[in-house]
């Protein structure tokens, strides 16, 4: 049962990605992230997201760290946002398929082991991650979503990671 359940354990839980510094990527030997857009860097269909996101962002180019974003949202959001943010992504990428994680990892120039995706969904975010052969960092939604087949995700989701909270050991 718990060999089921393991490739939608996240690596790290936490609340925001500003808890990811530099000190602990470089403690886990993280060199590069691959981030989820909606409700991970941005409040879901949101066009501002927080002070501290952005000085996040800033921090993370200033060390050493490569980003780069695959986002299951429209090309058009994802261009907007990798303007914004100043580093390249993709958007339309049918997480948890492994196709967009490929590439993203080839731009990167890093081996999986070396990458963690990070992203507030088990179904998309960490499964896909996990089959990649990444780390992988769930973060707590920025927003709340209320789409009727989110509500249920989110369900289902809860379900998984109180199995998986309950099997820890
Ligand atoms: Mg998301």
């Amino acid at each position: 049962m718990k060999r089921i359940f393991k490739p939608l354990r996240p690596t790290f839980m936490v609340r925001d990605v500003t808890e990811l510094s530099p000190d602990f990527l470089q403690e886990w030997d993280i060199k590069g992230l691959i981030l989820d857009l909606d409700n991970t860097l941005v409040p879901y269909k949101s066009n501002e997201t927080a002070p501290e996101i952005q000085d996040w962002v800033k921090c993370m180019h200033a060390s050493d760290v490569k980003l780069y974003m695959v986002s299951n949202a429209l090309h058009e959001r994802v261009d907007y946002w990798v303007r914004e943010f100043l580093f390249p992504g993709v958007g339309l990428a049918a997480k948890p398929f492994p196709k967009f994680f490929r590439r993203a990892l080839k731009a990167l120039g890093l081996p999986p082991e070396q990458v963690a995706m990070v992203g507030d969904q088990l179904f998309t975010d960490v499964l896909g991650g996990n089959l990649a052969g990444m780390r992988t960092v769930m973060v707590s939604p920025l927003s709340d979503n209320a789409l009727p087949h989110t509500k249920v995700t989110r369900k289902l989701e809860r379900l998984v990671l109180h199995f998986l909270k309950e099997n820890a050991r």
